[in-house]
């Protein structure tokens, strides 16, 4: 265990949102804190709130009196960077640009003691480059926290080029003594949360632009039937689209224009109108006084038709087997399809998407009455399901399809049809993402599955939900939208492996 010792002076250099959630984290662990910011007053100011913070989660008893009342007395603010000189680490969070982050690291060589630790906290910039000019850069690290620091417990722990192992061991052990969970990750583009998540807003915001469903639509599914905790637009409208917009902007440049990066026009409109999201009022949803709160598009009650069947064992089919025999609805169980249909309504034929549209699917399948259904992570436990029908299905089989799966106890979210629907694209691509991510040595399997768990709050890691899924599957859906929408759907060569050599992505 290399974690720095609670007495070794830390300082924080940067006073705004994420400087003063380290500090407070710092602070709280019993290390001395020296706060410093070249914004005259910015570090005092920083260090009230921190207070008040403390006082407050100690008045409502999250955190004990005497550690909080500690913390508060531990941080103190430096005015000149030379007041730093006794420090064992300095973490940087001032702002996002290159030359001023490798200017300060400059100054702070010729400042702190040789065996002082050395770490930014930039979301984006490569840290090889930060530590190109310095003297020693083997004790330069990334430390990433995410925001708020001192709520989100992965601190992604980034190694540049010239990282000393034992100063990113230092950092990662210092970070878990911190009460943070700590993963590694090679400086690449995104690291790994911020590389990973962005098919999570892409392909939301590509389906809103192709206005397959609109954003209170968009949210609900993703929410009630993929199990994630918020959906693409209320989460970016909390990041705020210009701040969204911009790590996708960087990601993309910095993958040098890959297709599936391409940043969003509709993204763009919004923050070209001021439209930010919550801090400005407004977004994809408006958050002003008396505003109406957003409200899915969801399909009105049907009839549930006389004759059912549900075919095969497929999650989708247990699981509506499952539920209606809970509402005591009869239906009669059949062998799996050669065709892949799940159930049949009436004349309702229901498969789940596999990457084509439903119009593509009905002329394949000769069955112009065919409707698809999306991926949920728990189709037992879902509250939703998204329903796309074929353009010549008949308004009758709209309304059996809709009738099952309101009476297998599902809310039916009608979206127009679009190849892999919402969540199962989405997931595939993150899944693709998380493959190549993995394939190119920016983090080991299990780091990456656990990042995007407590970075992002993710339902499953990327890599556990392909094992549930099945590589095989996650592919077909990949390439028949690489067919329909180009290389952006290009499955990555870890998941080819996969698929050809059987093994799970866990261990490509
Ligand atoms: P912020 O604008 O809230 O705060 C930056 C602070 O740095 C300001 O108080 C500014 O006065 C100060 N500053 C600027 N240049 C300085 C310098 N040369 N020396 C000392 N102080 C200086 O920014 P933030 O959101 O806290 O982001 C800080 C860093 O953390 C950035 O690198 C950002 O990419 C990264 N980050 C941000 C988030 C987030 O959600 N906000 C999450 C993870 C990482």
């Amino acid at each position: 265990m290399t974690a720095l010792d609670p007495s070794t002076p830390v300082a924080v250099v940067g006073a705004g949102t994420m400087g003063a959630g380290i500090a407070q984290v710092a602070a709280l662990a019993g290390h001395p804190v020296r706060l410093h910011d070249t914004r005259p007053g910015a570090a005092a100011q920083a260090i009230a709130g921190i207070r008040d913070g403390l006082r407050a989660l100690a008045a409502k008893g999250r955190l004990d009196a005497g550690p909080a009342e500690a913390a508060a007395r531990a941080l103190s603010a430096a005015d000149d960077l030379a007041d730093l000189a006794g420090c064992g680490l300095v973490i940087e969070a001032i702002v996002e640009r290159l030359d001023a982050k490798a200017a300060l690291f400059g100054a702070l060589e010729a400042i702190v003691a040789p065996g002082c630790l050395l770490a930014t906290n930039t979301s984006s910039i490569p840290v090889t480059a930060i530590g190109a000019g310095l003297r020693h850069p083997g004790r330069l690290g990334g430390l990433h926290f995410f925001n708020p620091a001192p709520r989100m417990p992965l601190v992604e722990i980034v190694s540049g080029l010239d990282t000393d192992p034992a100063t990113a061991r230092a950092l990662a052990d210092t970070a878990a003594a911190w009460g943070k969970t700590p993963v590694s990750a090679r400086s690449t583009p995104g690291f790994i949360v911020n590389r990973v998540a962005r098919p999570f807003y892409a392909e939301g915001l590509r389906l809103l632009q192709e206005r397959v469903l609109d954003p209170a639509t968009l949210d609900h599914v993703m929410r009630a039937c993929g199990g994630f905790r918020m959906g693409p637009c209320e989460l970016t409208d909390l990041i705020g689209q210009d701040v969204n917009a911009a790590v996708s902007r960087s990601v993309w440049t910095a993958f040098h224009h890959a297709p599936r990066f391409e940043p969003s026009l509709l993204q763009q409109e919004l923050v070209d109108g001021g439209r930010l999201g919550r801090k400005s009022g407004r977004g994809f949803h408006d958050y002003r006084p008396g505003a109406p709160a957003p409200v899915p598009q969801l399909a009105a009650p049907r009839p549930c038709p006389a004759a059912l069947t549900i075919h095969g064992e497929s999650p989708l089919a247990q699981a509506l087997a499952g539920r209606l025999r809970a509402r005591g609805v009869a239906f009669e169980a059949a062998p799996a399809a050669r065709d892949g249909r799940v159930a049949r309504a009436g004349d309702a034929v229901l498969c789940l998407t596999d990457g084509r549209s439903a119009t593509e699917r009905a002329r394949d399948l000769d069955q112009p009455a065919t409707l698809l259904l999306d991926l949920a992570l728990d189709p037992m436990t879902a509250a939703c399901l998204p329903l796309a029908a074929a353009r010549q299905c008949p308004e009758q089989a709209r309304r059996d399809a809709t009738g099952l799966l309101q009476a297998a106890g599902f809310e039916v979210a009608p979206i127009r049809d679009a190849p892999g629907m919402v969540v199962m694209r989405t997931v595939a691509m993150l899944i693709n993402e998380a493959a190549d991510t993995v394939h190119q040595g920016v983090c080991a399997a299990a780091d990456l599955d656990l990042a995007m768990r407590l970075g992002v709050n993710y339902p499953l890691g990327p890599l556990d939900w392909c094992d549930r899924i099945g590589a095989g599957t996650i592919g077909a859906v990949l390439n028949h939208l690489r067919r329909s929408d180009g290389e952006r759907y290009r499955p990555c060569a870890a998941l080819q492996s996969a698929i050809h050599s059987g093994t799970p992505l866990h261990d490509a």
